[in-house]
């Protein structure tokens, strides 16, 4: 089912979240029991995020450094199978611009229509670590917008060699990303924003939105998304903070502000433990105000790690 249809059938405030690939090595299994408790809440859908690869320098005994590419969180596709017979909820899987040819994206469009995959998260994706810019691949896509319109295109009937529409026609329902803080690269939020609109004009219907810690920066995001005429659903995505370190990590990996009642109280904390508390009370409020002021759904960042995030769940769901 699609995700507009679960929100346009739900009668309350849906519960949603997403996880990220084992590392490499690592099993599905604990991945699976990991999130099992979350089912709990009845999530229509999970997200899967997708992970490029990633360059690393080898040394060779001459001294010269070779260039090579590691991938450390391959199975999007598989996991995404993987859980919708386990939980019989419907995967949403993150595909990319970045690191895909046009033709790899519309393979890999296939398969995920092939084992019933019906909603994607389209997404450009950032420069791996060890370059400064976004290059899309030869015959890759620039910018989301375009890839949208590669996955609506099919919904159509378009492929790629196809002279006319008379391919298999798809049926994704495509998402796309939105940010309150404005993504990172965007000189101002308006033109942000002028840009989130032709994402949705080139068919996405429903937007996610990063990680905030500030309320009013979603609400005041919601309004400027409607003032601009788009009006699919903008699902707020939130993740407790629960370690010191992402005290100083989320605001510079994902640029974004904490408010300072949230930083008066996370300045008091002494171990993890202190700053899981204070970040899951916070998640908490947050969860609160957003489901009293109508939010179609509250989509949680769980890294994987679902401990904090059941534990706002059973507080708010
Ligand atoms: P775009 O919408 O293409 O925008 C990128 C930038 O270009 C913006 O600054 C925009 O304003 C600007 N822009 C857009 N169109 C134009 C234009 N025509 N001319 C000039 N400028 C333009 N990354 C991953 O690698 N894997 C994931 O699984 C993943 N999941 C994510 C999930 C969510 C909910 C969010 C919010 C982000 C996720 N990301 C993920 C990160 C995302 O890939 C990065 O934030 C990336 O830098 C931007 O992606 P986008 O789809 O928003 O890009």
């Amino acid at each position: 089912m699609k995700i507009t249809d679960y929100i346009a059938e739900a009668e309350k405030t849906l519960f949603s979240f997403e996880i990220l690939p084992p590392l490499k090595g690592q099993s599905l299994k604990d991945l699976c029991e990991g999130i099992e408790p979350l089912m709990e809440f009845n999530p229509p859908f999970v997200d899967v995020t997708y992970h490029r690869e990633e360059f690393i320098y080898k040394k060779h005994p001459n001294g010269l450094l070779e260039k090579v590419s590691t991938k450390k969180r391959p199975g999007t596709v598989g996991i995404c199978a993987a859980i919708m017979n386990r939980f019989q909820v419907a995967a949403v899987p993150h595909l990319l611009c970045g690191g895909f040819t046009k033709e790899e994206t519309e393979n890999a469009l296939i398969d995920l229509n092939f084992i019933g995959v019906q909603n994607v998260l389209a997404l450009r994706g950032d420069a791996p670590k060890s370059e400064n810019k976004f290059v899309p691949e030869p015959d890759g896509h620039t910018y989301t917008k375009d890839l949208v319109a590669q996955i609506v295109g099919m919904n159509h009937g378009r492929y790629l060699h196809e002279e006319t529409e008379t391919g298999f026609q798809t049926d994704f329902c495509v998402g796309v990303a939105g940010y309150p803080e404005k993504h990172f690269e965007a000189p101002s939020l308006k033109f942000d924003l002028k840009h989130l609109k032709e994402k949705v004009d080139a068919g996405a219907e429903y937007i996610v939105t990063q990680m905030f810690f500030d309320n009013e920066k979603y609400f005041d995001f919601v309004k400027k998304v409607r003032d601009i005429g788009i009006t699919v659903p903008i699902i707020p995505g939130l993740k407790p903070i629960t370690t010191l370190g992402q005290i100083s990590m989320l605001p510079r990996t994902f640029f974004l502000d904490l408010p300072d009642a949230l930083m008066d109280e996370l300045e008091k904390c002494k171990s993890n433990a202190d700053v899981k508390q204070v970040g899951i009370e916070w998640a908490i409020q947050q969860s609160k105000e957003l489901i009293a002021a109508g939010t179609p759904c509250l989509h949680y960042y769980t890294m994987s790690k679902a401990g904090a995030t059941y534990k706002i769940a059973k507080e708010v769901f």
